[in-house]
């Protein structure tokens, strides 16, 4: 495995990636492809992105609980290095930056909100 497998300082990683999002994969085999976000793993830093990296995964039928048995394509993970935002508002993958909101009130809490670097559009509202 490569040392990208762990995080340099043993802790786990965090993501800005939220459910929803539009992800472009950097590098590697699957280049250029473009899925939605659907899982992250935390400890070593994978994450699975809908549609992309597909595997054959060889599935026992299960006829209680319905299921078909046979070759099942499955997402297989990414390092969450190689992946980044497609920003809704340019469309083009992206970095992010984060831009504290004050709240409407003053008992409002503060917002985090993800900027896009390339168009600096909001992509949280
Ligand atoms: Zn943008």
């Amino acid at each position: 495995m490569s040392k990208e497998s762990k995080s340099a300082n043993n802790r786990p990683y965090s993501t800005e990636f939220k459910a929803g999002d539009r992800l472009f994969v950097l590098s590697g085999p699957n280049k250029g492809k473009i899925g939605l976000f659907k899982r992250f793993f935390p400890k070593k830093g994978f994450i699975l992105v809908e549609g992309v990296n597909l595997g054959v995964k060889h599935a026992k039928s299960n006829p209680n609980l319905g299921v078909a048995g046979g070759r099942i394509k499955k997402e297989k993970p990414l390092h969450v290095s190689n992946v980044a935002l497609v920003c809704p508002k340019c469309a083009d993958p992206t970095w992010i930056r984060h831009e504290i909101l004050p709240g409407a009130t003053d008992d409002d809490k503060k917002r985090k909100v993800r900027v896009c670097k390339v168009c600096q559009a909001r992509i949280d509202e």
